[in-house]
């Protein structure tokens, strides 16, 4: 579904951040991406979803290359649902409107259609009733899910997720952590930056470490955390668990 092919991403003049990158994501399962502070996870999404251009390399959605200059894209980000750290929802608008703002203004769906998705995708994500709340009404955690909800609302490919628990109380990780469990059973493509190594571990069906830009190391869970190959690998493992 997703594939990045000797990806280089420099910030300025020449500070490498990605090099060489390669990783292929098939439909329907999920990669975390692991690696200390620095090491490139969130550059890499961001590429992903064409919020960064890359300097070489190549980034295929579905077969087509999606860093050709000539796509549009808005198409491509049309395909790619993604959820940051901090949600980033529209203090002044309801629950309801946050969700369905794209959808509405870019995608050109209709009112009744954009904010009936939006009420069952807030019913299954257990926030049914919350859709006239404002933001600060809400838990942080229901604000990232309401942030899931919205991502979702565009029916994504894939949806590209950054350390979207980073900036919860630890009582409240859970209940975002059990979205994107629920999200992997019912077959949705992700590619996860993540601190959370045990939930880096139990729901990836490919991990990927990246250090200093690099993608050290790429496997299954148990591979990378139960026997992984390269001293930087466990340097890091050992560091963080
Ligand atoms: P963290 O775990 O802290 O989120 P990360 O693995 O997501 O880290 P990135 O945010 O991808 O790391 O950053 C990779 C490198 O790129 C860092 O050295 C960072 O300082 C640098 N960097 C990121 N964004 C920019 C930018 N807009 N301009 C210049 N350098 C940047
Ligand atoms: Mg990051």
């Amino acid at each position: 579904m997703l594939r990045l092919e000797s990806v280089r991403k420099t910030y300025g003049r020449g500070t490498v951040v990605l090099r060489d990158v390669d990783l292929a994501v098939p439909a329907h399962t999920v990669t975390t991406l692991i690696g200390a502070s620095g090491s490139g996870k969130s550059t890499l999404l961001r590429c992903a979803n064409l919020l960064e251009e890359i300097d070489d390399g190549a980034i295929f959605l579905d077969g087509a290359e999606i860093t050709d200059p000539r796509i549009d894209a808005d198409s491509v980000r049309r395909r790619i649902g993604v959820v940051f750290q901090a949600y980033n929802l529209f203090p002044h608008m309801t629950v309801l409107d946050n969700i369905t703002l794209a959808p509405r203004r870019v995608h050109g769906v209709p009112r009744a259609e954009a904010e009936a998705r939006a009420r069952e995708l807030l019913e299954r994500l257990g926030l049914g009733g919350r859709a006239g709340e404002y933001p600060d009404r809400l838990s942080g955690g229901q604000q990232q899910r309401v942030a899931i909800v919205r991502a979702l609302a565009g029916r994504p490919r894939l949806l590209l997720l950054d350390e979207i628990t980073a900036a919860l109380d630890p009582e409240l990780v859970g209940e975002v952590l059990g979205v994107v469990r629920d999200l992997k059973e019912e077959g949705m493509t992700m590619v996860i930056a993540t601190h959370e190594m045990g939930f880096a571990r139990e729901v990836a069906d490919q991990v990927c470490f990246l250090d200093g830009g690099v993608v050290v190391e790429r496997g299954t869970p148990e591979q990378v955390f139960g026997d992984p190959q390269h001293d930087r690998t466990r340097q890091f493992l050992r560091r963080i668990i």
